[in-house]
């Protein structure tokens, strides 16, 4: 079955729901697809699985709860500046097309899922991982990212008597953060018990984890990879391969239209638009290219887009964190509970126009 639509967003992230959402209520027609039939907050998964009480389903949501155009569950297989192929066979054409299919974690599946493409099979990796993390004595975080510094910190938060070991390739964690910020967070995550070890490369060695720098090897009961985000864009390849850069990212101009074309567009982790890579950042564009799209229909000037001010919050257990703000550098409750409150659930529904489930 083929069907028409005015604006085809692919990807429902934090970049698609937002753009989806304000231009379904300015009286646009949108048709959203994404391959799972659920929204999730990302913020919220290390959380979920170390401690599923805290949140149950709240970070999840199903579009068809609250996306306010049409959304359609499918995978886009193929595209060009008039058509889309999904997976099912089905063509969408469209007039203009909104790419905002964001990044995965092949490595850490539990942050942002590669097989639960359902609710409720979600949900159930969830407990699944939580389950197996309940189990484990020791466990090795390996990549002293945000990622992997909330993980170990969620981690000791919900199980204080487990031996963490948190293995990070630099000197320092947070490589992007000021140094303030990477000392904070070492000294709260080691008030927490956590085992800090820098300049290691831990990899699997059969039943070991076996430092490539140091020789050094770890047995520990289950491991995190925390490293390696990839954009979702190989599906561009077949026609139009001339838009990615060398790292896979959309080449977008400063209005966010794919290079070369004047009807398509890209936004959120999988656009070489920010070099941070952050939910917020890609509502944020979300928002400024719905107002685009809507002004120029309207014949009004458009202005460029501009990167918001650098913001990063990140927890190092439920009650801990350090935030590097556009000010500087504070550890101060008022900023940490930004995200510590529910970590950012009920502010990026609200957002959308919704509350999280549970909440109802
Ligand atoms: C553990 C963790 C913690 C994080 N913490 C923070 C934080 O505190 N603050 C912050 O701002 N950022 C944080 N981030 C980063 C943030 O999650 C990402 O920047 C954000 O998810 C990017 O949003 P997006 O809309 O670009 O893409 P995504 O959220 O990746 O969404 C892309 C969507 O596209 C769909 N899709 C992909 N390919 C296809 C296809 N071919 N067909 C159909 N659908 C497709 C996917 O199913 C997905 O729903 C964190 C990330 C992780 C992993």
């Amino acid at each position: 079955m083929n069907k028409q639509t005015d604006v085809l967003i692919v990807g429902g992230g934090f970049g698609g729901v937002g753009v989806a959402q304000k231009l379904s209520k300015s009286g646009v027609s949108v048709t959203l697809v994404d391959r799972k039939n659920y929204f999730e907050v990302t913020f919220a998964m290390l959380r979920n699985v170390a401690n599923p009480k805290l949140f149950g389903n709240m970070p999840r949501k199903l579009y068809s709860d609250f996306i306010e155009g049409e959304f359609i569950q499918g995978t886009i297989e193929s595209l060009n500046d008039r058509e889309a192929k999904l997976a099912s066979g089905e063509i969408i054409r469209f007039k203009r097309a909104i790419i905002s299919t964001g990044s995965r974690y092949p490595s850490l599946p539990l942050a942002k899922s590669i097989s639960a493409l359902d609710y409720s099979e979600r949900s159930h990796e969830i407990s699944g991982n939580h389950q197996k993390l309940t189990s484990a004595r020791s466990v090795l975080v390996i990549g002293g990212g945000v990622v992997g510094v909330e993980l170990a910190g969620e981690i000791a938060s919900a199980f204080p008597d487990k031996v963490i070991t948190l293995a990070h390739s630099g000197d320092a964690l947070l490589d992007t953060l000021k140094p303030k910020a990477q000392r904070k967070a070492l000294e709260q995550l080691n008030n927490r018990g956590v085992t800090v070890k820098f300049n290691r490369r831990f990899a699997k060695d059969v039943d070991v984890y076996r430092c490539s720098k140091s020789n050094e090897t770890l047995q520990v009961d289950l491991a995190y990879a925390c490293v390696g985000m990839l954009p979702n864009t190989e599906f561009l390849k077949a026609e139009l391969p001339g838009v990615l850069d060398g790292s896979g990212l959309i080449k977008v101009d400063a209005y966010m239209r794919i290079e070369g074309y004047e009807n398509l567009y890209a936004l959120g982790d999988c656009a070489a638009l920010d070099v941070n890579k952050h939910g917020y950042v890609a509502s944020v564009q979300g928002g400024v290219l719905a107002d685009s799209l809507i002004r120029s229909e309207q014949g009004k000037k458009v202005k460029p887009y501009k990167t918001p001010p650098f913001a990063v919050i990140a927890a190092t257990g439920t009650d801990s964190g350090v935030a590097q703000m556009p000010f500087g550098v504070t550890t101060a409750k008022f900023f940490v509970n930004l995200k510590q409150k529910d970590l950012g659930i009920s502010n990026m529904y609200k957002m959308y126009g919704s509350v999280p489930d549970g909440l109802v």
